[in-house]
């Protein structure tokens, strides 16, 4: 639900940016469905959000389904959302975040396959989940091909490089996603995992992306620059030096008998 007000701060799920939302930037509205069928008097509410952002403009929508009644104000009647059944968010279609350019493309696919079965299936998604923090964890550690089997060996064999908060985060990807991936070893007791209890574990997959892939990238361009900086430097001090010589011959000599003493 976005419930946004003139002057909300709103971050567009499409390029990222942080804007205010205006009267004309987002609209709201509530239409009742067929009142015959046994569910009776439900509707749907309608909110949208243009992005203010110029090079965007882009248009998400939420839909809300569930119970309306007709309400009496000042201005005449209007019809409201008494109780929300369940809500969709219809544009975008998932919520991907844009991913570092150097994770994989198999894990980059099974990161898409998880946020948008999600919706529809969370013991599903969980399953894809820690299928990408398994891909992870191999690709980012570069795990050797000696020591890949399960997860919880490979994850015990780097566990001194991982931060102890998100090794707590990723006991719990692990954990939950088994459930969602060997769910016919309990056939009589299926354990259910919600949507929104799929996306917690979506969340850690994309803050792996950020705090491992994304700082290794930042890193890496910082150090690139500084060797840059540093063999700029060194020419510098080369060029100075030549020149120095040929202003003094003196200074020249000098090194000279140095080098052959
Ligand atoms: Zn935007």
């Amino acid at each position: 639900m976005f419930n946004l007000r003139p002057g909300d701060r709103w971050r567009c799920p499409y390029c990222g940016t942080n804007t205010f939302v205006t009267k004309e930037s987002i609209s709201e509205s509530t239409i009742q469905v067929n009142t015959r069928s046994k569910r009776g008097h439900v509707g749907l509410r309608v909110e949208s959000v243009a992005c203010a952002n110029s090079d965007c403009r882009e248009l998400s929508i939420n839909v809300q389904f569930g119970d309306v009644a007709l309400q009496r104000s000042t201005t005449g009647t209007y019809l409201q959302m008494q109780l929300d059944r369940f809500e969709r968010a219809l544009l975008p279609e998932a919520r991907l975040v844009t991913l570092p350019t150097d994770v994989p493309e198999e894990i980059a696919i099974t990161y898409r396959e998880a946020v948008l079965v999600a919706e529809v299936s969370g013991r599903a998604s969980a399953a894809m989940a820690r299928r990408c923090l398994q891909g992870i964890v191999r690709d980012f550690f570069n795990i050797p091909n000696n020591k890949r089997g399960n997860l919880g060996a490979e994850l015990s064999y780097v566990r001194s490089s991982i931060d102890p908060e998100l090794w707590e985060a990723i006991q719990a990807v692990r954990g939950v996603g088994d459930i969602g991936a060997h769910m016919d070893q309990n056939v009589d007791h299926i354990i259910d995992i919600t949507h929104d209890e799929a996306k917690l574990l979506i969340g850690l997959i994309e803050t792996l992306f950020k705090e491992w892939y994304e700082a290794r990238g930042t890193r890496r361009t910082a150090t690139a620059a500084l060797r840059e900086l540093l063999g700029d430097k060194r020419d510098q001090q080369k060029q100075a030096k030549k020149n120095a010589t040929q202003d003094s011959p003196e200074v020249s000599d000098s090194e000279d008998s140095l080098t052959t003493e």
